[in-house]
This record gives C-alpha cells, sequence and structure tokens, in this order.
C-alpha cells in the first residue's frame, strides 16, 4: 500500500483560535489544504479533493488563499503518477468546501460521503452556509458530482486495510479513513482533528475546533480515536508530511521551495 500527501494550497496567516477551540493565542498559522491518495492492492481512493483556483475562494472566502503552480490538483496528481479516471473512490471527510471542491476531477469514481453529511450540507445552520457554499448564484461543489454519490452510514470497508469511520462533531458526518499498513495503523482525521494543537493522546486534554455542530460529539470522537491505537494525521497541518506514512517522493512534491 502507498499512501500519499498532496498539497494542493493553503490558507496564510489564520488565526489559531481559528481551529483551537477555546485558545487565547495570538499565534496565526497557515491551513494547508491536503489530497491524501492511497493506493492498495489494485483500488486507489482519494481521500477529501480540496479547493478551487486562489481567485475563486479568494471571492467567496475570507482567507488569503495561496497555490503555487505545482500544487493544482492536476499537477500534483500527474507528478504523483496517478491518472483521475483511474481513481476508484473519493471519500470525502466532509462536505465544507475544502475537502470536495474537485470531486468532479474524478470521472469514474464513487463518491462516499457519510448521509447525515449529506443531509447538514442541504440545509446547515445559517453560521455555517458559507463553509458549504450554500450561498446566492452558487452551486455547492459536493454537488458537481452529486450523481455519483453514494450515501454510506457508519464503519464501511473499502478494501483490506482500508476503512472508513465516523468521527461526528466537528460537522455530523464527519468520517476518516484508517489505513493500516507496514508502517502501522493511521487514521486521516479530516477536520475531526485539523491540526495537531487539537489533539492529545489523552483524549480529555484534546481540544475541540473551533466549528463544530455538537461539542459533545467531538469528545467522544477523540475517546474513539485514542481507542484506535493509530497515529493521527490532521487534515490541515503541513507537519505530517514527516510522517512514516508518506513515500518520500510524492511528499517532496509537496515539500515547501
Ligand atoms: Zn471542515
Amino acid at each position: 500500500m502507498r499512501v500519499s500527501a498532496l498539497r494542493v494550497g493553503r490558507s496564510r496567516n489564520v488565526p489559531l483560535t481559528s481551529a483551537v477551540y477555546g485558545s487565547a493565542s495570538d499565534d496565526s498559522i497557515d491551513v494547508h489544504m491536503f489530497m491524501f491518495v492511497i493506493e492498495a492492492a489494485g483500488t486507489r481512493i482519494v481521500v477529501d479533493t480540496g479547493t478551487l483556483s486562489p481567485d475563486y475562494v479568494r471571492r467567496h472566502h475570507p482567507y488569503d488563499f495561496a497555490r503555487a503552480t505545482e500544487e493544482s490538483p492536476e499537477n500534483v496528481l500527474r507528478e504523483s503518477g496517478i491518472d483521475p479516471d483511474d481513481v476508484d473512490f473519493v471519500v470525502n471527510t466532509h462536505l465544507h468546501w475544502d475537502h470536495c471542491s474537485n470531486n468532479a476531477l474524478f470521472r469514474n469514481a464513487q463518491i462516499l460521503v457519510n448521509r447525515k453529511e449529506l443531509e447538514y450540507a442541504v440545509h446547515p445552520l445559517p453560521v455555517h452556509e458559507r463553509a458549504y457554499e450554500k450561498l446566492p448564484g452558487l452551486q455547492a461543489p459536493w454537488m458537481s458530482a452529486w450523481d455519483r454519490i453514494e450515501a454510506i452510514s457508519g464503519e464501511q470497508k473499502i478494501c483490506p486495510g482500508v476503512t472508513v469511520v465516523p468521527l461526528p462533531g466537528h460537522t455530523p458526518g464527519s468520517q476518516g479513513v484508517l489505513v493500516e499498513t507496514g508502517t502501522g495503523r493511521h487514521l486521516l482525521a479530516g477536520d475531526a482533528i485539523g491540526v495537531y494543537e487539537n489533539w492529545n493522546p489523552d483524549w480529555r486534554k484534546s481540544i475541540a475546533p473551533t466549528i463544530h455542530t455538537n461539542l459533545f460529539e467531538c469528545y467522544e470522537t477523540f475517546e474513539f480515536v485514542a481507542g484506535l491505537d493509530c497515529e493521527v494525521i490532521p487534515s490541515h497541518d503541513h507537519r505530517i508530511l514527516d510522517s512514516p506514512l508518506f513515500r518520500r517522493p510524492t511528499t517532496l512534491v509537496s515539500q515547501e521551495r
């Protein structure tokens, strides 16, 4: 099995308080956008598909979003030897704009989304409408390939060593992908754990994501993750590139230059 973390841009100078609930820190962070590719036993799986162009993002979101030319989804996939037409499954950890905007790129893939997430994306609380791009005159990005979406509930094994697991709290239908490789068990955690500052293996000391629909579920998810006995891979933290999970040649594509 090979797992790759392909960076497709970053939002610069985001207050840490936007990621870590209740934080009083004045620090800012870069919020990195990753597309993960799992190649396992003849099956190709993409976990999250990133954002549209920097111009589009800056028009609709309050972020200083940047993407180097080589970080476009098409370029990082080509550099990794992945033909989007050969991808069998896309897993969206949830349907926030920065996790599902390139679903249509994978024309032959079945798209696995938690059923509760689909329901909420259609009718979110007003405070969450922008995160789902439920905005006047826009088509929400997940709808670009809605005809290939399969609504799933609970855990689902995709192939040997790759299992989708529910991680609710950040959103009602957040989910992660547990991979079991020669380097052990690793969890692609989505925004349930967006940056390392959210996570503590002593799960009671973990700190929920600032954006959440259910704080109690956030902590039930932390307890569940602690019980998985795995390495946690946050969705937006560039320090994941140091994980033994990712093969070097591909991660180098995504390194700072
Ligand atoms: Zn999110």
